[in-house]
C-alpha cells in the first residue's frame, strides 16, 4: 500500500480532517527499521523491536478522533513504542509528554521525531502506568498498551476536568478500548469496540 493508498482507505473510515491531515503529515517510515520501510504504509502493526510493534495507522487515527484534541491541549503519550502515535497526536495539541517503559525504544523513537522534524513531544522511559505527575493534570491522556481489568486509576487522577483519556482494557481473553471522560460530576467510562493491544507490563 502506499502513502496515499493509505489516506484514501482512512478518508472512508475517519471524519475528523484535522486528524486526517495529522496522518498525512507523518512520514510512518521513519518510524520503523529499513527493513519494513516497504510496508510503512500498510494498514498493520509493524515489529519495531524489544517484542513490541508500531501502532497501526487506522487505530492511532481512531484514538485520536475519540479524543477530540484542541491546539492547545497537553497530551499524555502512555507506552510510546516507536514514537509514531505520539507524532501524529503532537500535530493535534499544544504538546505531548510521552513516557515509554522500554529505555531503548524510547531513545530510538526520541531520534525518529527529530528525524520528522518534531518539537513538541518531550519523551521519558520509565513506567507510564503510573502517569506523569510532575506535568498532570492532561487534557487527553493516550493509552497504547492493555491493563488488566480496569484503566490504571493513577492515569484517570492525572485527568484535568474536560479532560478525555482513551485505553485498551483486557477482561480474560477479551479486549475493548475503554473511553474515560472526567466531566464536572466525576469520571464518566465508556466501553468501545474490542480491539488487540499488547500488554501493559
Ligand atoms: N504507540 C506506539 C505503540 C507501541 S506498543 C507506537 O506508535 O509505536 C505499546 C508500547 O507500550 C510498547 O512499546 C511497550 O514497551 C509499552 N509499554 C508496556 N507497558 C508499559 C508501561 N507500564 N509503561 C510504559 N510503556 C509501556
Amino acid at each position: 500500500m502506499s502513502r496515499d493508498d493509505l489516506l484514501h482507505s482512512l478518508s472512508s473510515r475517519i471524519a475528523d480532517e484535522r486528524v486526517l491531515a495529522a496522518v498525512a503529515a507523518v512520514p510512518r517510515e521513519l518510524f520503523v527499521a529499513p527493513s519494513l520501510q516497504q510496508f510503512a504504509y500498510a494498514d498493520r502493526p509493524l515489529p519495531i523491536g524489544g517484542g513490541q510493534t508500531i501502532s497501526q495507522p487506522t487505530l492511532v487515527a481512531r484514538m485520536c478522533e475519540l479524543l477530540e484534541l484542541g491546539d492547545d491541549d497537553v497530551v499524555l503519550d502512555v507506552g510510546s513504542g516507536s514514537g509514531y502515535h505520539a507524532a501524529v497526536l503532537s500535530r493535534l495539541c499544544r504538546h505531548v509528554y510521552g513516557i515509554e517503559l522500554d529505555a531503548e525504544l524510547a531513545e530510538e523513537a526520541a531520534r525518529s521525531l527529530r528525524l520528522a522534524g518534531i518539537e513538541n513531544v518531550t519523551l521519558a522511559a520509565g513506567d507510564g502506568a503510573a502517569g506523569l505527575s510532575e506535568h498532570a493534570p492532561f487534557h487527553a491522556i493516550n493509552v497504547a498498551a492493555a491493563a488488566a481489568d480496569e484503566v490504571p486509576p493513577a492515569l484517570e487522577a492525572q485527568l484535568a476536568v474536560g479532560g478525555r483519556l482513551i485505553a485498551p482494557v483486557a477482561h480474560g481473553d477479551a479486549e475493548r478500548l475503554v473511553f474515560v471522560r472526567r466531566g464536572p460530576a466525576g469520571l464518566e467510562r465508556t466501553r468501545l469496540n474490542a480491539v488487540r493491544f499488547v500488554p501493559l507490563r
